[in-house]
């Protein structure tokens, strides 16, 4: 089997200070050359600090970290030499034009000047940046300030990229438009390892996610088997306004596996939708049901059925 491009073993982080913060208290990870793996978890969980860790901005407090084999600590340049990173902030030289931050980045990894215009150039193409080139990159829109970021993670021909909520902030067609770009990126091989709280976003794009929450990995797999692992091929949420007593009676309904609170009432999940809807909605009526939605298990689903928190709260 081929060497992990990342590998991270017993990671640990303490943030000092009078209040110490746990912030990553023991991951685990690899992730296979070409795979796109991604850390989903509410805010506060760990990963950025996991993800800098990697990317050397952080120093891990136990544990080891490799990037395309290169113990990150021991050798940062060298590391950092493999690997592309973007974030969800403006790292951007606001100063220089779009070519230019291209342009001297391509230097600064050790291109000659010739071989450093000619991948600027390659690179606004690419990114379908071209009647950006000489415009002043603070004149950005929040969408083609990341899609630059991107191009210039990727100039130097990184083998490991790492997203770290690349896409908050941004409305959904930049969004969109910044997965497609991944998606072009994961064809031609590069490993990406992604950090989102987006549940969306960890679906689509990734090979495998881990699910973390206060910086310990709860689970991790395929997305797809990850949902499947509930057991439940339907979620079911309930509008209502007075959930009280309820509970009991939906768990006893056949094919229901699980009932929660949620904000809006209450969510089942059920083995499928068949048949259990409109006995739900019989039981629902007498405690004030105005609304019902019925829709396949999400990532999120999982990570609520673990911790019995919302992603978002
Ligand atoms: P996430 O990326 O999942 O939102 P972070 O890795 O950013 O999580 O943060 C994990 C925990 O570490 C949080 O409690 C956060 O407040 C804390 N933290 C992050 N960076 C620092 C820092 N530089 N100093 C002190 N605490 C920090």
């Amino acid at each position: 089997m081929e060497p992990p491009a990342i590998s991270v073993q017993g990671l640990v982080k303490v943030y000092g200070g009078p209040a110490p913060v746990r912030a990553v208290d023991g991951i685990d990870l690899d992730v296979a050359p070409g795979e796109t793996f991604g850390l989903l978890g509410p805010n506060g969980a760990g990963k950025s600090t996991t993800v800098g860790v990697c990317t050397t901005r952080v120093r891990a407090t136990a544990g080891r970290v490799t990037v395309a084999g290169i113990d990150v600590s021991a050798d940062p340049t060298r590391a950092k030499a493999q690997m592309g990173v973007v974030t969800q902030f403006n790292t951007l030289d606001r100063a220089l034009t779009v070519r230019q931050n291209l342009y001297h980045h391509c230097r600064y990894f050790g291109m000659a000047r010739a071989g450093a215009r000619r991948r600027a150039d390659e690179m606004l193409d690419r990114f379908r940046l071209e009647d950006k080139a000489v415009g002043m990159t603070m004149l950005l829109s929040g969408g083609m300030a990341q899609r630059l970021q991107l191009a210039r993670a990727v100039a130097h021909r990184p083998r490991v990229l790492f997203l770290d909520e690349p896409t908050a902030g941004l409305d959904p067609q930049s969004r969109l438009a910044l997965w497609e770009i991944v998606d072009e990126l994961k064809a031609e091989g590069v490993t990406v390892l992604l950090t989102t709280h987006y549940m969306e976003e960890a679906d689509s794009l990734c090979n495998r996610v881990a699910i973390v929450d206060h910086g310990k990995v709860l689970v991790s797999g395929p997305p797809a088997e990850l949902r499947r692992s509930l057991g439940a091929g339907t979620l079911i949420t309930l509008h209502l306004a007075d959930p009280d007593g309820l509970r009991p009676g939906l768990e006893a309904l056949p094919g229901v596996t699980k009932v929660e609170p949620s904000p809006e009432g209450l969510r089942v999940l059920a083995v499928s939708a068949d048949r259990v809807v409109p006995q739900i909605v019989a039981a629902a009526l007498g405690h004030g049901l105005s609304d019902l939605a019925v829709t396949e298990p999400t990532l999120e689903t999982v990570f609520i059925s673990l911790t019995g928190r919302d992603l978002r709260d």
